[in-house]
């Protein structure tokens, strides 16, 4: 018998077990396991989608608004309560730094939940009042009703943050969620469970399976039939799975998806800040963050000096252990992610990149051999057309290319089948307005990367995704308008 401890599904406010397998939840800084997760198979899903459908009928749909509110205000004062437990299961499933997860992952879990109570609380109705023949005229007001039961499927890179970031809008609006949390970060979502019930959200609200993809709890959940519209966060490829799985029944989709996002960096710039906001943007998370910058374009002036700065604090990226302050850098998310990055650090050796520092797997001391390490990488001199600059690797590495003006930049970074987010550094104005306004994306930021008001719309262009969450623009997707019309 094992001594793991277990993480079981989470369906109509109770921790249950699965179909009878289970699979290893593994950290990934030394390899071992440190979970044993019960998969979900085709009864829990369906048990997950009809205890939704029960809450959404009954407790948690006759609710009023202000009362469904305050339970969220509830849920996020659990997750700061529990911070160190959150922290500490966050940290086990991803490796990543505590000076990231107890700065960014665990008090954004908790803030996303206050920001849809706030924007919820003060949404208006739009009202047209419209003439009519005989003169008396007719009202008409739009009236948000949930959307239904909704599935939110998540990735591993910052796994409280992005499914929260879902969850409680979902939530807000009145819906009922079935959760598919990643199978590689199945931890806080389990966790956040245990919060709902500490807050009083009544069961069947929340519900979380566990699983994998395709032929598994991803797959289950998209297709299953009680499902009113699926969100999404990850890989390009699976939001094109899943969308052909929406379209039985034909259920409306909210893709959060992949990006190829470019940096662009004027000689005109602040350069320490230049630098610092790059160096975050390509290594943050171990370069795992969905709007980090794997291109950077740098104006040919200031060229040489800026490679050189940059690589020089690459090497000073401290690897290490992920509780200890001074990391600055954990592993990948697993050996599979570290062999797919590791495959684009080699084609980018074999298209002639000139590797400016790193390009391969660091030496580890004791505990962390077996982990899944890899150096901060930076390259130059490849071609526009290859795989490495063109595809998105998700690791900590960058390209780094001259350019001539503004209109070569613009067109260095828009040529990509993604749209995501960019950042762009300049002291000019003038500039930056223009540069915005040509650029191919959903986010642009200008001196800063990563600045996030919750109550702006977020979300990517191209592949990069389809729909905008964020503020009210969360209620396009997790609400349906319904027009009354009266005859005065
Ligand atoms: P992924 O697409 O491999 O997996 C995401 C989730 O989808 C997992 O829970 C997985 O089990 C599930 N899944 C996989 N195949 C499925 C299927 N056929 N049906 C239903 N569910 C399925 O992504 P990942 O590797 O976990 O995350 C990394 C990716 O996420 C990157 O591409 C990154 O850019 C993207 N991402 C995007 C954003 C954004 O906001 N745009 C944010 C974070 C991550």
């Amino acid at each position: 018998m094992s001594n793991l401890a277990e993480i079981r599904n989470f369906i109509d406010g109770v921790h249950v077990a699965g179909c009878g397998r289970t699979f290893e939840d593994r950290n990934p800084v030394d390899n071992q396991p440190v979970a044993l997760v019960h998969e979900a198979g085709e009864g829990e899903v369906d048990r997950a989608v009809a205890a939704a459908r029960r809450a959404l009928k009954g407790p948690w749909g006759r609710m009023p608004q202000a009362e469904r509110i305050a339970l969220l205000r509830r849920v996020a004062e659990g997750i700061n309560k529990r911070f160190d437990e959150f922290l500490r299961a966050e940290i086990l499933d991803t490796g990543k730094p505590v000076l990231i997860a107890a700065h960014i992952d665990i008090p954004r879990g908790a803030a996303n939940f206050n920001a849809f109570a706030d924007i919820l609380a003060g949404v208006a109705t739009e009202t047209f009042r419209m003439d009519t023949p005989d003169g008396a005229g007719a009202l008409n007001y739009a009236i948000r009703v949930p959307r239904g039961v909704i599935a939110v499927i998540c990735p591993w890179n910052l796994p409280l943050l992005l499914m929260t970031w879902k969850v409680a809008p979902a939530l807000a609006c009145g819906n009922t969620v079935v959760v598919k949390p990643s199978e590689e970060t199945p931890a806080t979502a389990t966790l956040l469970g245990e919060a709902m019930n500490e807050a009083g959200v009544p069961p069947g609200v929340y519900n979380v399976v566990h699983g994998f993809g395709p032929g598994s709890a991803g797959e289950m959940l998209t297709r299953h039939p009680g499902i009113d519209g699926i969100t999404f966060t990850g890989e390009t490829r699976t939001g094109s799975a899943i969308m052909k799985a929406a379209a039985d029944g034909v259920r409306p989709v909210s893709f959060e998806l992949g990006g190829k996002n470019a940096g662009l960096v004027f000689a005109d710039c602040d350069f320490n800040a230049a630098i610092d906001g790059t160096m975050r943007s390509v290594f943050a998370n171990c370069g795992q963050v969905c709007l980090g910058t794997e291109r950077i374009y740098v104006e040919r002036p200031i060229f040489a000096r800026f490679v050189e700065t940059l690589a020089e604090k690459a090497r000073k990226l401290a690897l290490g252990d992920p509780f200890d302050k001074k990391t600055s850098m954990g592993p990948l998310i697993s050996h599979e992610h570290r062999a797919k990055v590791l495959g684009y650090y080699r084609k980018a050796r074999e298209d002639g990149a000139e590797i400016i520092t790193g390009g391969g797997v660091p030496e580890m001391k004791a505990p962390y051999g077996d982990g899944a390490w890899i150096e901060p990488t930076i390259w130059t001199g490849l071609a526009e057309d290859s795989a490495a600059v063109r595809e998105e690797i998700f690791g900590p590495c960058c390209h780094v290319r001259p350019f001539d003006g503004e209109d070569e930049a613009l067109a260095l970074a828009n040529d990509s089948p993604y749209g995501l987010a960019t950042a762009i550094w300049t002291t000019d104005l003038a500039r930056a307005h223009r540069v915005a306004a040509g650029i191919e994306v959903g986010i642009c930021w200008v001196n800063s990367w990563f600045l996030r008001d919750l109550r702006t719309p977020f979300g990517g262009m191209k592949q990069s995704g389809i729909g905008r969450e964020g503020g009210v623009h969360s209620l396009e997707f997790y609400t349906e308008l319904r027009n009354v019309c009266i005859k005065l």
